[in-house]
């Protein structure tokens, strides 16, 4: 049986200062304070345009036909291959792509699945034009359903080059069943699941069109993990199943201008990181999940001569001035769980890692810890935040079952955890928002921190005799966190009254600005550039391939009174998005909407160290 490293569990552990045994005092913290707030009103922040469309699709009656089924005869599945069993079956010369020995460690799970990516013959997947159409199918279904569901098509522009980008909200709240039109405010608990922003990864893309059909159609307990639209009952879901679509037609990474979209979603650059900012925004989900999948083969057979070896690598929010609650959550509510829920179907994991491009760099890291990322920015946006990879680069459509069900496996089970906590993460929710609120003109903000540089033993696989083999790494691990930068956390910042594009994007995220209606005095802190060079963004991958143009700035920071026309803007840090606004408008950072260009020079921002007196109103 594999053997499941677990020391990076202890440490994790060691690094939070509450364990597990100490967390119903969370609970009797976040009872306490939801029982001493007023009712449960919505954020009174001014509402964002409804920009979501809902579709109601103009074709004729049509069930899906089921993408989901069991296996007649479910072989055992066992986990590790049976030296004196039969032979795994030969894989297809076309995809030969491991040894027998190692493809011998992933059998074919117990459901099989139908989306067009399994037709007989194919070798592509899921295609654009088909996921429309299967997502319109899946809106009458909800409606044929006995317990209906109502299923909505939402449209949130268009890629690059020109493939809808869209969306499906799954509903039993009876305010949305009898609603008309768009519910972009849902009252339940809302989950977000996004599927395949990196286009050469297409299991993601695939599991969510399963999901979207287990919720639609209700199906029976034993079809997959069955039962699942019972969560709908407690929770709204909405799936975004292939946020870059363009990626998909070329069976490549990034978007259609070579931007990759998750590194995109604090600058929005792309069409397809504004649409899913637009998503979140209106939704405002607790818990964000964001399927990928993981190189197999190529930089690390060269590196360590070894192929990767584990089903799922999983990964939540891990950037600074993450609310260390939003943590606790995620690691307890939700990644236990789903860990327990992916060995019940002898699925193996580890922590999400990956490693540099530069063949000479071996040095394995843990996701990035940079605000830029999907998993990132949506948990400083206070959301419970999911990484989950399955081992899938490279392999074409080998496993290609085993992977869809890992997703759905991992899926379902955080699916089931939201539900059966709706109640604890609307108050945790409540409380880490008015926390973060309540932290603006108090304490330190940390803007700038690095992951902690380690050791690691990375249990791989033999290339060839698909024996475990151990190797260890340098390891970068975003577990612990260490601060590089600290400032004083400001009330909030002043943005010149030219910053239109940077108010713009702020807007986009849902951050509340201000303009100042009349001219005033701030006191304030002006930064002044001390140094400037041209560099380019990167992740832990290396260099992003978009990154050319950063401007990297040394800054010092001079206080004093200011004097201020109308017309410039106020960004509070009185607000649950504040930890966001930071990582954008502290300039000194590879992230920031200065070395990006989006700011266009320190002198049209300044830290706003004391509430503003002058009148000012909401930017719509
Ligand atoms: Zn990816």
């Amino acid at each position: 049986m594999t053997k499941h490293p677990m020391n990076w569990l202890d440490r994790a552990e060691r690094h939070w200062p509450m364990t597990v045994g100490a967390l119903p005092t969370l609970l009797v913290w976040v009872l306490t304070l939801a029982a001493c707030s007023t009712a449960p009103t919505r954020s009174s922040a001014p509402p964002a345009k409804p920009a979501v469309t809902q579709v109601t699709p103009a074709v004729p009656p049509l069930r899906t036909p089921l993408i989901a089924l069991p296996v007649p005869d479910p072989p055992p599945a066992p986990s590790e291959p049976d030296p004196a069993g039969a032979a795994p079956p030969a894989p297809d010369p076309a995809t030969l792509i491991e040894s027998a020995a190692v493809a011998a460690h992933f059998p074919e799970p117990p459901v099989r699945y139908r989306t067009p990516a399994f037709e007989p013959g194919r070798s592509g997947y899921t295609s654009n034009a088909e996921l429309r159409s299967l997502m319109r199918a899946l809106v009458r279904d909800g409606q044929g359903s006995a317990n209906p569901t109502t299923v909505r098509l939402l449209q949130l522009g268009s890629s690059q080059t020109g493939v809808p980008l869209e969306a499906l909200h799954f509903s039993r709240d009876p305010g949305a069943l009898a609603g008309s039109g768009v519910t972009a405010s849902p009252s339940r608990l809302v989950v977000l699941l996004v599927g395949q922003q990196h286009g050469d990864e297409p299991a993601g893309s695939e599991a969510l069109i399963v999901i979207a059909q287990l919720l639609a159609r209700d199906l029976e307990p034993g079809v997959a993990p069955g039962g699942l639209a019972a969560v709908l009952d407690r929770i709204d879901v909405v799936i975004l199943p292939r946020a870059n679509p363009d990626g998909t037609a070329n069976e490549r990474r990034a978007t259609a201008s070579g931007i990759d979209m998750n590194r995109d979603h604090l600058l929005l650059q792309t069409p397809e990181a504004q649409a899913q900012a637009q998503l979140v925004r209106e939704f405002n989900p607790a818990v964000v999940v964001d399927a990928h999948e993981y190189a197999v083969l190529g930089r690390y057979v060269e590196k360590f001569g070894a192929v990767q070896r584990f089903d799922a690598l999983v990964q939540y929010a891990m950037v600074a001035n993450l609310p260390e609650f939003v943590t606790k959550a995620s690691e307890e509510w939700f990644r236990q769980p789903m860990l327990q829920a992916l060995r019940a179907q002898g699925l193996s994991s580890e922590w999400y890692y990956t490693t540099s491009t530069e063949l000479a760099n071996k040095k394995v890291s843990m996701g990035g810890v940079q605000p830029d990322t999907g998993r990132n920015v949506n948990g400083l946006r206070n959301a419970i935040s999911f990484l989950i990879e399955t081992r899938g680069i490279g392999l074409g459509h080998a496993h290609l079952q085993r992977r869809v069900h890992t997703h759905v496996t991992a899926v379902a089970s955080v699916l089931k955890s939201a539900a059966a906590r709706a109640d604890d993460l609307r108050k945790l929710r409540r409380f880490v928002d008015a926390d973060v609120a309540a932290k603006a003109c108090h304490g330190d903000a940390v803007i700038e921190a690095t992951a902690t540089p380690s050791e690691y033993t990375l249990l791989m696989l033999d290339p060839l005799t698909g024996a475990d083999k151990p190797v260890a790494v340098a390891w970068d691990s975003a577990l612990e966190l260490l601060p590089v930068k600290r400032r004083a956390r400001p009330c909030g910042y002043w943005l010149g009254a030219d910053q239109t594009d940077a108010v713009r994007r702020l807007r986009a995220l849902g951050v509340q600005v201000q303009r100042f209606d009349q001219a005033g005095t701030l006191r304030a802190e002006a930064y002044t550039e001390t140094a400037r060079e041209v560099g380019a963004r990167a992740d832990v991958r290396g260099n992003l391939t978009d990154a050319g143009g950063l401007l990297r700035v040394s800054v010092s920071l001079l206080p004093a009174l200011f004097d201020i026309d109308a017309g410039g803007y106020y960004v509070g840090l009185d607000q649950p998005l504040a930890n966001l606004v930071i990582a954008a408008m502290e300039p000194d950072t590879q992230n920031s909407y200065l070395a990006n260009r989006i700011v266009s020079s320190v002198n049209g921002l300044a830290r706003v160290l004391r509430q503003p007196e002058a009148r000012m109103s909401s930017v719509p």
